[in-house]
């Protein structure tokens, strides 16, 4: 591969990392190789590609500067979503051993911790994952070989402190997970901070198209590597070519998409905060955040998810997401295009998440657009 210094700063170093290097007629890009077998004689040798679900070099540029980013020592792992990606990580709980999650955390992840229970005797937690007494107390109170960190959670968007979390961890013998899919490794570095491995849902900000499904790992643990390598040759939850292509093609602009969403959430949080027809706002950049002070310190940006609760109550927020016509009224999240949805439209969305509460995903468009559309939005809420 070319130049791929980590020195570099982040923002350069997703245009540069996983380039083929620089001889005469090479191409600027890498190859998609569509070939699910290798030619190979004799004893394999490390390294020399055998077989594709063992490894490709499709995935190695993606996984190279996805490493590079989260600043993680071992080469990245890319999964074939993110969901594939936590479930190989939340494998690493040893059975009859407790496992201490997020009480509001991605959905998904927080089933299949509940499906560990039963399969596996895990004495599973949830803690309020803010709040780091209760975090290290449930930490002590058992046996813990596991502890999954979401930061901001989704959707209440609650600060866990990394450093702390994992000092505890580690005095417990417990591995650290964090899911940085809501951050991105430009707003916050969960491996610097302590943690031992990060989870991304690559569909998200890093791909940033809302047109494929991919996740990652990330560690600077050699051991813990092979342990989640394991799981994906043996789990088989591998990335597609294309999709792997496609991801490193769009996490060319992560900087540029994420300076720019970033930077409207946090206009749009501010105005909304003053508005009238809000019940409440939330995004870790206002100082009303009750974590805005940890954000500011283990953060390097505020992302660019924000939580409204509009007037008019549930009623209310369903006439909102109905009225706007820019803001797409969809699931999911860190696509170039503004989105919210209201959680709790899902009957297995926590209770504890209000029931008029709306997750938005603050996209790239011109801010005062955004506003334009969001405050028709408003106006409908308060008309119901
Ligand atoms: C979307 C998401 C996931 C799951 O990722 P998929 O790519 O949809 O499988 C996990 N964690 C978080 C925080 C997410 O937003």
């Amino acid at each position: 591969m070319g130049v791929n210094d980590r020195d570099l700063s982040p923002a350069t170093y997703a245009v540069v990392a996983g380039r083929p290097e620089r001889t005469e007629g090479a191409p600027v890009n890498p190859p998609v190789v569509l070939s699910s077998t290798y030619v190979g004689r004799g004893a394999a040798a490390a390294g020399v590609p055998v077989y594709t679900r063992l490894g490709t070099e499709t995935w190695e540029p993606l996984e190279e500067a996805l490493a590079g980013l989260e600043r993680a020592a071992e080469p990245g792992l890319v999964f074939a979503s993110g969901m594939a990606a936590v479930s190989a990580a939340l494998d690493l709980t040893r059975p009859g051993t407790r496992l201490v999650v997020p009480r509001h955390a991605y959905h998904a992840s927080l089933v299949a911790a509940r499906h560990l229970v039963e399969r596996t005797g895990v004495d599973l937690v949830e803690v309020d994952i803010a709040d780091t007494e209760a975090v290290v107390a449930a930490i002590e109170g058992g046996t813990t070989s596991l502890v999954w960190v979401e930061t901001p959670t989704n959707p209440m968007l609650e600060i866990a402190d990394i450093a702390a979390i994992s000092t505890a961890a580690h005095a417990a013998g417990a591995v650290v997970v964090v899911d940085n899919t809501f951050a991105t490794p430009l707003a916050q570095r969960p491996l610097e901070l302590g943690a031992d491995v990060v989870v991304h849902s690559v569909s998200k900000y890093l791909a940033g198209h809302s047109d494929l499904i991919l996740g990652a790992v990330l560690t600077s643990s050699r051991e813990l590597y092979d342990a989640v390598r394991l799981r994906r040759d043996i789990g088989g939850g591998i990335a597609g070519p294309w999709e792997t292509w496609l991801a490193l093609r769009g996490l060319r602009t992560l900087a540029l998409r994420v300076e720019r969403s970033q930077a409207n959430a946090a206009e749009l949080a501010r105005r909304l905060e003053g508005h009238e027809h809000v019940v409440a706002v939330s995004h870790p950049s206002l100082p009303s955040h009750p974590q805005h002070e940890r954000a500011t310190a283990q953060m390097d940006g505020y992302g660019s998810i924000i939580t409204l609760r509009p007037v008019g109550g549930q009623a209310g927020a369903d006439a909102l997401a109905s009225a706007v016509r820019l803001w797409v009224p969809a699931t999911s999240l860190g696509g170039v295009e503004s989105s919210l949805e209201r959680r709790r439209r899902f009957a297995s969305e926590a209770p504890t998440v209000p029931d008029d509460l709306l997750r938005m995903s603050v996209g790239v468009e011109d801010v005062e657009d955004l506003w334009a559309d969001l405050q028709d939005g408003l106006a409908a809420a308060a008309a119901v």
